[in-house]
């Protein structure tokens, strides 16, 4: 079994983190991939990935941090997603639910990690809430060049569902 969002950087896992992953392999999951969802988050599930076998990571910058979003994240998460371990760009995405960053600053973060992804012929791991239209359009262009996607999130209806895997 292999779990494909694992929150393992949370601070709730602070004391007993070598047990979480201990009991899940005892589970029978023998693959984790441990989710960034900023510089830091990144950052730090790149290491826990490096320090546990069977754990891999991705690096990016999720919608509602987009605000942090600058050259200098975009060459700390390049240069995270160029490490053996870390193997998706993202989180990354649209959330419009609660616009913790403004619409704007979200498509600048979600365009550029696309774009980075694109370069690299990374997958991307993908958040999309109350967003799908403007996700689509984002999105659109870069499939071509995008060797996988996760969706995660996701709050549409059936039919945009079936516009997103029309597009796998
Ligand atoms: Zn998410």
């Amino acid at each position: 079994m292999f779990d494909i969002g694992v929150n393992l950087t949370s601070s709730q896992f602070v004391r007993d983190r070598d047990e979480v992953v201990a009991r899940a392999r005892a589970a029978g999951v023998h693959g984790m991939l441990l989710t960034g969802t900023n510089r830091h988050e990144s950052e730090e599930a790149q290491r826990l990935a490096e320090r546990f076998e069977g754990c891999w990571s991705t690096a990016g910058v999720h919608p509602h941090d987009s605000s942090s979003w600058s050259p200098e994240v975009a060459d700390a998460i390049y240069a995270l997603v160029n490490k053996p371990e870390v193997v998706a760009v993202g989180e990354c995405g649209l959330d419009f639910n609660r616009n913790f960053s403004t619409p704007a600053e979200q498509e600048i973060a979600f365009s550029a990690q696309l774009a980075m992804a694109a370069e690299l012929g990374m997958p991307v791991f993908l958040h999309c809430r109350d967003a799908h239209e403007r996700f689509l359009a984002l999105l659109e262009p870069w499939l071509d060049h995008l060797p996988g996607a996760v969706l995660h999130c996701f709050t549409g209806t059936r039919e945009e569902a079936q516009q997103c895997l029309d597009r796998a």
